[in-house]
């Protein structure tokens, strides 16, 4: 009921009385009985509030006082995630070292638990699992150019022994 009141108020204030008045517009019978009033609030600037007032009411959602709290609730809902500053783990939170495999796992699994508590913003969770996901091919790209160094370092050896033969 709110959603529609809110929706009909963002896509311009499409009054329900031209809706009815509009050619070959049928009117919903539970609606036939009903008249849908203009909201008789009057803004700073003296033009009338264009919403529709609530049914049997002078004024819209946004302006009869029953409804307030409801539009706030619903205003705080919708504007939320775009306000609340991003929950992170507070400055003197220890390192997670990140050394090895196992180490990048537990940061992963404390972060989704976390994220589950909602005690961590998952825009910071995802931050951490594309990070956290470079460290592993940084981890594992170590081992893999030691052992290519070796082998090099073996082939080297190879050539020589080939040569003084
Ligand atoms: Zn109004």
């Amino acid at each position: 009921m709110l959603e529609t009141s809110l929706l009909g108020l963002r896509s311009g204030c499409v009054s329900v009385n031209s809706w009815r008045t509009a050619p070959g517009r049928q009117i919903p019978p539970g609606l036939a009985n009903e008249t849908m009033a203009q909201c008789q609030f009057k803004k700073r600037k003296g033009e009338n509030c264009r919403a529709n007032a609530r049914i049997g009411k002078t004024l819209c959602v946004f302006h009869d006082p029953d409804k307030a709290g409801d539009v706030q609730r619903a205003r705080r809902a919708g504007g939320i995630s775009r306000n609340r500053r991003a929950v992170v783990l507070p400055p003197e939170t220890p390192d997670f070292p990140l050394r090895n495999s196992r180490e990048v796992s537990d940061l992963l699994g404390i972060s989704a638990n976390l994220v589950l508590r909602g005690q961590l913003d998952p825009r910071i969770a995802t931050a951490v699992g594309y990070l956290t996901n470079i460290q592993l091919r940084a981890l594992e790209q170590g081992p893999a150019q030691e052992r290519m160094a070796k082998i090099e370092a073996a082939l080297e050896a190879i050539e020589k022994q080939k040569k003084g033969s």
